[in-house]
């Protein structure tokens, strides 16, 4: 409870740290290669926003914390014990919080480490997206399979007992057989979490300009059914490894689901600080500026902001909690509204409704992209 009786609401907090060793050829990601000078000023800066939160940030409940990017793992660890501390100073977290840190191989250290269990940090998600020296190499990743393993191995014997690996296949020269290999050297280590997404060949990228429409290698892509193919893969070889998908492209052993990701798909309120992150509270969605210089000198306006209509909170219910296999809980509003919806979907095997809730089916899975679309044009 807070000082004048009322019961404190839960929020999920994210901080942003937008700065990588070198950038990615795939990535459109808010994150830029930067010197040690500026990240000093930045990290700064962020804490200048997390302390401005005090007032509001002691009467909620934090019941996650992600510290993603970009690669936080790049700051040193005395740099991310000032962030979490401050996080701690300006926001009642919950002791069972569960705090995320993304790391890139290559930037882990023992100290680093010992700084993150030191601040309660208890799960790392660690960047792979192959354990193919060569597929790395054309990823413009900065780091071998054997950089990822030393990490991989480091981290464990740090302590950390919740450890995501992420994954990305459909990556150009891929093959069936390649990606089946990475999938397997990655089970070998028994993370507890693995996010598995397919690659997007994102505008503006280097890649786009490689394997984009028309850039003249786009024949190295796997083709329409070996990228389904893959996708098969992933789902049997997890499967049968014990990986409960709870999410279009997230496993996760049992126990182990990514409680701050839920909460996106869930629709709980959450907030983002740092350089462009996005948030979702009191039925508003709005995110950070972009620019690093006016951040670094203290300016933390928004952008985008959105207060978002009873129709557009229905149409975010579904296509967000659509994507979690156990569905949505239905209500007498959502069962009027999507009526038309639910029975054409079901007509075409793509959704089914039982025990009060509504979920896809494997087929609504395989072709999501459509299923949920469908959510969004009802008037
Ligand atoms: S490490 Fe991640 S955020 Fe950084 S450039 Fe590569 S893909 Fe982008």
């Amino acid at each position: 409870m807070c000082e004048n009786g009322k019961k404190q609401s839960e929020l999920e907090l994210y901080l942003h740290i937008p700065f990588c060793v070198k950038k990615c050829a795939y990535c459109d990601f808010l994150s830029v290669p930067a010197d040690k000078a500026v990240q000093l000023c930045y990290v700064e800066a962020l804490k200048g926003e997390i302390y401005q939160q005090k007032t509001l940030g002691l009467n909620r409940r934090v019941t996650s914390i992600f510290v993603g990017g970009g690669t936080p793992s790049i700051l040193d660890g005395g740099q991310m014990a000032q962030l979490l501390e401050a996080v701690h100073d300006s926001f009642h977290v919950e002791t069972d919080a569960e705090i995320t840190v993304e790391c890139n191989p290559g930037t882990l250290t023992a100290d680093k480490l010992s700084c993150y269990r030191q601040q309660g940090v208890n799960r790392l998600s660690i960047g792979l997206q192959s354990a193919d020296n060569e597929e790395l190499r054309l990823l413009g990743r900065i780091h071998t399979y054997e950089e990822f393993l030393q990490s991989y191995m480091l981290a464990r014997e740090m302590g950390f007992e919740n450890i995501n690996v992420d994954l990305m296949s459909a990556l150009p020269g891929q093959t069936k057989e390649s990606w089946q290999q990475t999938l397997r050297e990655v089970l070998s280590l028994k993370p507890e979490h693995i996010s598995a997404y397919s690659l997007i060949i994102e505008e503006g990228t280097p890649f786009y300009h490689r394997f984009g429409p028309g850039a003249g290698e786009e024949r190295l892509l796997p083709d329409e059914d070996t990228e389904r193919q893959m996708y098969y893969d992933t789902k049997d070889i997890l499967k049968a490894e014990g990986y409960e998908r709870y999410e279009i492209s997230n496993y996760a052993r049992q126990g182990f689901a990514c409680r701050h990701n839920l909460g996106y798909w869930e629709r709980r309120e959450y907030l983002g600080l740092g350089l462009g992150a996005s948030s979702l509270t009191e039925g508003v969605r709005y995110r950070n500026h972009k620019k690093l210089s006016a951040y670094l000198a203290g300016d933390y306006g928004h952008e985008d902001k959105h207060r978002l209509t009873r129709q557009e909170e229905l149409e975010e219910t579904m296509f967000l909690g659509l994507r979690k296999t156990e569905g949505v809980l239905l209500t007498e509003e959502l069962l009027k509204v999507y009526k038309g919806v639910f029975e054409r979907l079901e007509q075409q095997e793509l959704l089914i409704r039982e025990n009060g809730r509504v979920r896809l089916t494997e087929l609504g899975i395989d072709v999501s992209n459509y299923a949920l679309a469908e959510f969004l044009q009802e008037d």
